[in-house]
């Protein structure tokens, strides 16, 4: 079998598995059809080694996908052929502008490049691989996909390949194709194609030729692309800060998504405003014209304190409740919102890395942002890049606004051997060490490489998902001062968690890291690849995350500070307010157990936290299982004793509400 199949093959079957979570019951089956069907035809190993290990052991059973890293090494270091990625491709025929999740058709025309396409050479098509456009097929002009080609240069035969997934072959035959012949490649025919049911600037028709048939080829890297729009507004979403100074002005932003949470739909109504219960300062109506494209921002004044919610209702039948908002102590730290792994279409997510930033910011209403395309993951690599890497960093600083919002430069460290870690950078200066690069591509190697830096790893998705994190290497208390519970993945954090990640390592969750030694605050992120920074849940249907990070200012330097002393909270994506500490030590501390003992009482945990929706259980969990107490009430204070604590123990509480949004504050360490 060809290298080239091999190579794009476990690239898509990888995507399965960031796909599976969404609509899981569905994609579960379809995908593991589509799984199989590329495993027989390319010869692959499966996607999903640990599916089916049982759930209840207790020995770690990490065994990373040495093999996967090796053909992207390989595939990497293969030389290409001087006529692969010749030619050019356009829309010949078909819309540029499409609704997400409609139907559309096209006629491309590729032409080759002056070097040519040797007999046995291939010509390849892919659909954007993701979300949802269908996958090319030629069996029935009647079902979606359809895909024909067609050329009037004599003596050449095209032959389709259709693998089942969204990568097609058309191999020459008959002899060569020379200079500027051209071939037609129909999508959709009669019936159509399912357009991406994420918006985007740019969803690419990807091109590629294997110029002299060796295997390997190249992508046009201006394929064709059409932009994917937002459709019809289904859900109102308001988004507040949850605290604010006594007296302090905030900003509440206001979007109508659609069906997959897309914004930017030109819509055109009124909302009206109320504060919950009355307090805040803030108008009575607002409007929202077609140019807000579905998003306004409404500025408001907070009261000398109190806890308040934001209701808009109206534009039909639209209403939205917001965060609780906190008023606070004139000099008490703030909550800012992070969301510090995501993916944009320079690896492999949707939209365009000024997209991502502005959605995070105009939208989704965070404080501070990463975008982390992968190292060596998508169509395009940044590590082979330059351009688009440079791409990541600018816009990473077009966007950093101290006291407004702040972003972070970054990238994921996509290691299939060892697990994958977001690096995050806290200058202006990101560097990237790639995975597959045989000085970094060990977790110790990439730890030198950032000693001295204001850098910090975060590993992810750690008890399974795509894959596991080794946790055989301690991760360096310096440099991986926190860790990711949630995503869109799903929950890392223990085997008694709700919405556990799917293929779960046994002995591998963050809990089993804690029993080890290893110390980290808790941190959520989206890892959203649909564009959607900060409200990945809003599309996945049920996990996304979001990092809770206690500072006294918004600047890249506090928010490294409190990464550092691991003051931050994780949440599943709603914002959830939480404040945690043992006797008078917040959540994330290290304490003597002399610090706690020693004034002659027995220690207390002081638990506050107001939810977006009811309050089910609060989990204490003490060094091993959670205790587990009945709230029932959206709001919960309470002191809790921890009796006769040890050196070596910790503590946390996670939250569980009625609508599945949870929240982890991070452990107290004792010492
Ligand atoms: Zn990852
Ligand atoms: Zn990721």
């Amino acid at each position: 079998m060809s290298f080239f199949w091999q190579n794009e093959a476990n690239f898509i079957v990888s995507e399965v598995t960031h796909l599976l979570r969404i609509d899981v019951s569905l994609r579960w089956r379809v995908f593991r059809v589509w799984f199989c069907v590329l495993a027989a035809l390319l010869g692959c190993r499966d996607a999903a080694p640990n599916a089916t290990a049982p759930a209840t052991a207790a020995t770690p059973t990490f065994s990373g996908r040495a093999d996967i890293a090796a053909e992207m090494r390989t595939a990497a270091a293969a030389p290409r052929g001087a006529a692969d990625g010749g030619g050019r491709a356009w829309i010949e025929d078909g819309p540029t502008a499409v609704t997400a999740g409609t139907l559309g058709s096209w006629r491309f025309i590729y032409e080759v490049g002056d070097k040519g396409i040797a007999e046995g050479g291939r010509i390849i098509f892919m659909t954007s691989p993701f979300w949802g456009w269908s996958v090319p097929q030629d069996r029935s002009a009647e079902a979606p996909g359809y895909v024909t080609v067609q050329t009037a240069a004599t003596g050449v035969t095209l032959t389709p390949e259709i693998s089942g997934s969204p990568l097609m072959g058309i191999a020459v035959g008959g002899r060569a194709l020379a200079s500027g012949e051209r071939i037609a490649v129909a999508y959709g025919g009669a019936t159509g194609a399912r357009t991406d049911r994420f918006a985007e600037v740019r969803s690419h028709f990807w091109f590629g030729v294997d110029g002299d048939g060796d295997g390997t080829h190249r992508f046009l890297v201006d394929s064709p692309a059409v932009t994917v729009e937002a459709g019809q507004p289904r859900t109102l979403v308001a988004i507040a800060p949850s605290t604010v100074r006594p007296g302090g002005e905030l900003a509440v932003r206001i979007s109508l998504l659609d069906a997959n949470g897309n914004a930017g739909f030109p819509f055109a109504g009124e909302l009206a405003l109320t504060s919950e219960p009355s307090g805040l300062e803030l108008p009575a109506a607002a409007r929202i014209d077609p140019a807000d494209r579905g998003t306004i921002t409404v500025r408001l004044r907070a009261p000398s304190d109190g806890v308040f919610r934001v209701r808009a209702s109206g534009a039909g039948d639209f209403v939205a409740i917001s965060n609780p908002i906190v008023v606070t102590a004139p000099d008490a730290p703030l909550i800012l919102w992070g969301d510090l792994h995501g993916h944009s279409e320079l690896s492999d997510g949707t939209g365009s890395a000024a997209d991502y930033f502005r959605f995070a910011r105009d939208v989704a209403g965070l404080d501070v942002v990463s975008l982390t395309d992968h190292d060596h993951w998508g169509v395009l690599h940044l590590d082979q890049s330059p351009d688009l890497w440079a791409e990541i960093r600018a816009q990473a600083e077009a966007f950093h606004d101290p006291g407004r919002f702040v972003t972070l430069q970054g990238y994921e460290w996509t290691s299939w051997e060892h697990g994958h870690r977001h690096v995050l950078f806290f200058d202006d200066n990101a560097a990237l060490y790639s995975s597959i690069d045989p000085r970094f591509d060990e977790p110790r190697e990439l730890w030198d490489a950032l000693r001295g830096r204001d850098a910090i790893t975060v590993a992810h998705h750690s008890a399974g998902g795509p894959i596991a994190i080794d946790w055989s290497i301690a991760p360096d208390p310096a440099l991986e001062p926190v860790t990711e519970v949630v995503s869109v993945h799903g929950v890392s954090e223990a085997r008694d968690s709700p919405s556990v990640i799917y293929d779960p390592v046994p002995g591998n969750f963050v809990r089993d890291a804690l029993g080890r030694g290893y110390r980290f605050g808790f941190v959520g992120s989206g890892d959203s690849h649909d564009g959607h920074p900060g409200l990945a849940h809003i599309a996945s249907g049920g996990t996304g995350g979001l990092a809770a990070i206690i500072a006294p200012d918004l600047s890249r330097g506090a928010v490294h500070e409190a990464l550092r002393q691991r003051r931050v909270y994780a949440t599943s994506g709603p914002r959830i307010y939480l404040r945690v500490a043992l006797s008078t030590h917040p959540m994330g501390s290290i304490v003597k157990r002399a610090e706690l003992t020693g004034a002659g009482e027995e220690p207390s945990l002081y638990v506050h936290v107001i939810g977006t929706d009811t309050i089910d259980y609060l989990d204490i969990v003490r060094t091993g299982m959670p205790v587990r107490r009945r709230v029932a009430a959206p709001e919960l204070e309470v002191v809790i004793p921890i009796n006769n604590p040890q050196p070596g123990e910790y503590v946390y509480v996670r939250v569980v509400q009625t609508d599945g949004g949870l929240a982890w504050s991070s452990p107290i360490f004792i010492e």
